[in-house]
């Protein structure tokens, strides 16, 4: 096994990487911007190296300063967590040109993933249902129109280098489109630095659910279930469960061997999620993410599994320990997004913490990098912590869940908590009968 390990990353995802390491017998190497010295994946890795300044773009995206700390540290292997560098190819690439094993797929899957119309076509042709649309991009407000005439309004403009629920347009009236492409295409031009758009229908009522995968360099591959993220804001998960609640074994099964089977078929390792949009009983593929992912904790528990050791023993070489008829769901998992801002007009809050009290106890799992005196800086992230709650129904996790919440103390910010605390009385969140919209449409605007 490597003996160290750079961990590429800042905040709760750092701190989860170090301590599956720290198990592992694998030395940590830390790495921080001057905003963040201070920070708890600092003190708690073996060596720390500062990689910049505070922006991101100087530090955590600082790839020559990142390739540098692990050649002067003897790291032989980078995780890169999720954000930041975790799926960007070409970092992948040069990692793996120095002689360090980058911690997640090949580049090559990155980049093809990583390109939303290229993933399309290639998850379709290895047996991947998608959502209906444009066969490639759409270069001009002619073809946008005959895509939408083709496949009837409503449609959504998408950006091929998308991400973060950013730059989408909804079309719901033939005389707004060619405004909306223009938008849109501006708009990813200056998000993505790729102003290539693609068309699909867009589905008016839809769940999100995800599969999770798990892949060696054997061509071994399991598929993990699913994960439910309908509770959504501005197109970003709020809360995530497993198992859905409208998933019943032998949906998951069938769906999950069909994402399992292109996996293998692309010849794709590592962790990754397969992404999917669900309406009337039909899965539709929307992306493919090849890193770990924020919500990767509920998967952990339902199927007991660390995702983290598993993801640094496939880049190791190992072959999986697990095959697909060992893997059973059990039991039911939530986790609760906690972010430093406004519950109510989800402002940022960043500020020093006077007092940090985690939730505990049996079947509650906190990932956090906050302690009594941090200071959140802000330039990063808004998420500050998650709470993960495990047991042996929904109705279970439920109800342990609203004590959690109740107990965890984050003074001197505000937070999302009073959100999560007001889902949780909601009845409509209790029956698990919502859809992607539901959040916003519904629930916030009729508060
Ligand atoms: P990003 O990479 O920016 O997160 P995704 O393609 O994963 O973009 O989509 C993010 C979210 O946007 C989805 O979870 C869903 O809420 C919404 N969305 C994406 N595509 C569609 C679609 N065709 N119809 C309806 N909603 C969509």
């Amino acid at each position: 096994m490597f003996k160290k390990l750079l961990i590429a990353n800042r905040g709760e995802i750092a701190l989860r990487i170090h301590r599956a390491c720290k198990e592992m017998g694998i030395k940590t190497v830390a790495i921080h911007s001057t905003a963040d010295a201070d920070a708890m994946h600092v003190r708690l890795a073996d060596e720390a190296v500062c990689v910049g300044p505070a922006s991101s773009k100087d530090s955590y995206l600082n790839v020559h300063a990142i390739l540098s700390a692990a050649i002067i540290t003897g790291a032989e292997a980078i995780h890169p967590g999720y954000g930041f560098l975790s799926e960007n190819a070409k970092f992948a690439e040069m990692v793996e040109e120095h002689g360090i094993t980058f911690v997640g797929p090949s580049s090559k899957h990155i980049k093809a993933m990583g390109d939303k119309i290229t993933a399309k076509q290639v998850v379709e042709k290895a047996g991947i249902p998608v959502v209906p649309g444009s066969a490639g991009s759409v270069d001009s407000v002619d073809d946008a129109k005959k895509i939408a005439k083709e496949f009837g309004l409503p449609v959504l403009i998408k950006a091929t280098a998308g991400g973060g629920g950013r730059g989408m347009q909804v079309v719901r009236e033939m005389s707004e489109l060619e405004e909306l492409y223009k938008r849109a295409r501006q708009e990813a031009g200056s998000y993505f630095s790729n102003d290539t758009v693609y068309i699909e229908k867009f589905l008016d009522d839809p769940r999100h659910i995800e599969i999770q995968v798990i892949a060696d360099k054997h061509g071994n591959v399991c598929h993990l279930g699913e994960r439910d993220c309908s509770l959504q804001r501005r197109n970003q998960k709020v809360l995530e469960e497993s198992p859905s609640p409208v998933i019943n074994q032998e949906v998951r099964d069938e769906i999950g061997m069909i994402v399992a089977n292109a996996i293998k078929d692309i010849g794709y390792s590592s962790v990754g999620t397969v992404e999917f949009l669900y309406e009337n009983g039909q899965f539709f593929f929307i992306e493919m993410n090849t890193r770990l992912q924020v919500e990767h904790p509920v998967t952990e528990l339902v199927y007991n599994i660390d995702l983290v050791q598993e993801m640094i023993k496939i880049a190791y070489g190992d072959k999986l320990s697990i095959t697909q008829d060992q893997i059973k769901p059990q039991g039911h998992a939530i986790e609760f997004r906690i972010n430093a801002e406004d519950p109510e007009t989800f402002m940022p809050s960043p500020g020093t913490i006077l007092l940090h009290h985690a939730p505990g106890g049996y079947g509650v799992r906190v990932d956090s990098a906050l302690y009594t005196g941090y200071s959140i800086p802000p330039y990063y992230d808004s998420m500050i912590s998650k709470v993960i709650i495990f047991g042996k129904s929904r109705d279970i996790c439920i109800k342990r869940a609203k004590s959690a919440l109740s107990e965890y103390v984050i003074d001197g910010v505000k937070t999302s908590i009073p959100l999560h605390t007001r889902l949780l009385e909601d009845p409509t969140v209790l029956t698990g009968d919502y859809t992607i919209k539901w959040l916003e449409a519904d629930f916030l605007a009729n508060k």
